[in-house]
Parts: C-alpha cells; sequence; structure tokens
C-alpha cells in the first residue's frame, strides 16, 4: 500500500515514516499541503495521512483540493486521514467535517496505528477492485456482445462529439456504411448459429484493417449485419481508398457463402459519404452514406458506391 504522508514537522515526519515503513508500507513524504496536491495528481497514493497546521497550505484546503481533483477523475477516491495533535472529539468532528475519512492522532500507540492501517489497506485493496470492476463494466457497456465491436449506442456518442468538433474547426468528414450481401440467404443455407460465426469472422476483418488507422475512427456494429465507420479529419481520397481495401478484406477471407452469387465467399457492399468542411447535421451524411449503400447493392454487390 502506498502511503502519501503530508507533515511539515519534520521530527514528526520522520518518526511516522519509520513507523509506517517498518509495516511494510512505502511511504512518500510531503512537507506541506501544496506539495501533497501536486503529488497526488501525479501519482495518487492508496492513503493520505495529513497533518492539519502546515505552512504555505494546510491540512483542509488540501483535502479540498484533492477532493476537487478526484471529482474530475473516474473512480477515484482515497482516504484522507487527519493527524491530530489529539483525539478530543472537536478535532474530530472538525477532521470530518472538512472531507477526511478518519482521524489519528499523532500520539497513538504503536498497536493501534497498525491495526488502523491494516483496517484501511483493506478499503483500498476493495477500492482498487471496484475500479477495475467498474471499467471493466463500462467497457462491456460499449461493446457488441457479439462481434465486441463497439456497439450502436457508443458509435452514437462519439460520433456527435466528432462531428461537433469537426464543425467547430470546419475540418472534413468521411463516413461508410457496411452491409453484407445476400445474409439473409447465408442463415438459411448455413443456419443462424454459422451467420453469428460469419458476422464476427466479418467483423474480424473490418477490425485488422481499422486498426492501422489510428484512435480517432469509430467502428461499430451498426446493428444486424450493418456496420458503420467513422472517419473524422479524412480527405476524400482516403475515405474512398479505406472502403475499396474493406470491401477485398472481408472478400479475401473467403467464407464459404455457396448463395452469394458468383462469387462463392462473403461480400459486403460499402456506402460511402464525404464532407469537405462539416456543416448541417450528421444525420443527413447518414442518409446520404445509406443512399450510396443501396447504390452499391444495386449495382451488383461487392463494391463501394461513394457520394
Ligand atoms: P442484401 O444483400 O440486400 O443486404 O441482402 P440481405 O439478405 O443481406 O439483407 P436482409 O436485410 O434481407 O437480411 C439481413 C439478414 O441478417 C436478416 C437477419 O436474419 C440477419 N441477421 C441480422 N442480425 C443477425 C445476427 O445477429 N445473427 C444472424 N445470424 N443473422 C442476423
Ligand atoms: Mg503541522
Ligand atoms: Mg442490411
Ligand atoms: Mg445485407
Amino acid at each position: 500500500m502506498k502511503i502519501l504522508l503530508v507533515e511539515d514537522a519534520k521530527a514528526v515526519a520522520a518518526l511516522m515514516a519509520a513507523r509506517l515503513s517498518a509495516f511494510g508500507y512505502d511511504v512518500q513524504l510531503a512537507e506541506n499541503g501544496q506539495v501533497a496536491v501536486e503529488m497526488y495528481q501525479a501519482a495518487p497514493p492508496d492513503l493520505v495521512l495529513m497533518d492539519i497546521e502546515m505552512p504555505v497550505m494546510n491540512g483542509f484546503e488540501a483535502t479540498n483540493r484533492i477532493r476537487a481533483f478526484e471529482s474530475t477523475q473516474q473512480w477515484a477516491w482515497t482516504p484522507i486521514i487527519f493527524l491530530t495533535a489529539s483525539d478530543t472529539p472537536e478535532n474530530i468532528v472538525t477532521a470530518i467535517e472538512a472531507g477526511g475519512d478518519d482521524f489519528l492522532a499523532k500520539t497513538v500507540p504503536e498497536t493501534v496505528l497498525q491495526a488502523k492501517m491494516k483496517a484501511l489497506s483493506r478499503i483500498a485493496l476493495l477500492r482498487a477492485r471496484l475500479a477495475l470492476a467498474n471499467r471493466k463494466l463500462e467497457e462491456m457497456a460499449n461493446r457488441d456482445g457479439l462481434t465486441g465491436l463497439f456497439n450502436r449506442r457508443h458509435m452514437d456518442l462519439r460520433t456527435d462529439v466528432a462531428w461537433e468538433e469537426a464543425i467547430r474547426s470546419g475540418h472534413a468528414f468521411g463516413l461508410l456504411m457496411l452491409d453484407v450481401d445476400n445474409f439473409k440467404k447465408y442463415n438459411d443455407h448455413y443456419g443462424h448459429q454459422a451467420g453469428d460465426d460469419c458476422l464476427r469472422s466479418v467483423a474480424a476483418a473490418l477490425s485488422e484493417v481499422c486498426d492501422e488507422l489510428g484512435p480517432d475512427v469509430i467502428l461499430a456494429r451498426y446493428g444486424g449485419e450493418e456496420f458503420a465507420l467513422v472517419l473524422p479529419g479524412i480527405d476524400a481520397a482516403s475515405c474512398q481508398t479505406i472502403g475499396q481495401v474493406l470491401v477485398e478484406a472481408v472478400r479475401h477471407r473467403q467464407i464459404p457463402h455457396e448463395r452469394n452469387a458468383a462469387w462463392g465467399v462473403v461480400t459486403i457492399s460499402v456506402g460511402g459519404a464525404w464532407q469537405n468542411s462539416a456543416t448541417g447535421k450528421i444525420v443527413s451524411l447518414f442518409r446520404q452514406a445509406d443512399v450510396a449503400l443501396y447504390r452499391a447493392k444495386e449495382a451488383g454487390r461487392n463494391q463501394l458506391a461513394f457520394d
């Protein structure tokens, strides 16, 4: 457990640090509240032991700032224990009111200090587990269960942000809508379970290409056997090239599909829409891509149509 010990009195700090280190804790020292806030922001500890009276910034103010910083971070919370001169009722009330989670008299006996630290390291461990579980849940909530790609909800959220940003900065914006060809026939012929496997495989083929395109592109399962690729800041030629590469990537996977025209393998059709300088509503770009997708289907499938 990493403890940030905030104490201006050098003798007290040295003694406390020695005792805590002897229990096996990793102790870092800050000589006043301001240094503590900076150290906290650079690398949050598992526990803060905070003196109250200190030069530059006192313990109450430092606690306020740490709590304010935590509120801007996700799942951040660190127990802050005030070090009080004595455990008078007034000191205890003041410490808790100031946003501390507990108090500790500096004169606390060795055994009590050790017991308190044991209890607090349990809390720190639970908190770390909770943060991890929350992060996993959040990640899962953004993903489509079948393919592991981003889901529609997450795509919509991120696309709105990217679109607003593109409007503000006058940047270009590209969108590709992708749809598996004759997929109803695939299901009818191979069964729904095989259809699911096929969608996973198509998603993997798309991912392989999109992983090369950097963190700003958003590849999602749009619904059913449809996928979407959002390409903020892209030029028209690249947008078109990516669409073509994706058509080929899926065909080259060579997933057998006897009932898909002459190719005998699974193919996709792609509709692309692009704006040189983002204006208006994002829905019109989606509509435009949909119309292009329809054209690609009409023109014989296994191809890109681009607006
Ligand atoms: P087109 O080439 O015009 O796109 O024809 P299509 O058969 O692919 O299009 P259509 O929209 O008629 O059929 C889509 C099919 O996709 C129908 C639906 O049963 C199937 N589908 C949608 N979601 C899933 C899924 O999660 N798993 C499986 N196995 N099939 C799905
Ligand atoms: Mg002091
Ligand atoms: Mg479809
Ligand atoms: Mg289809």
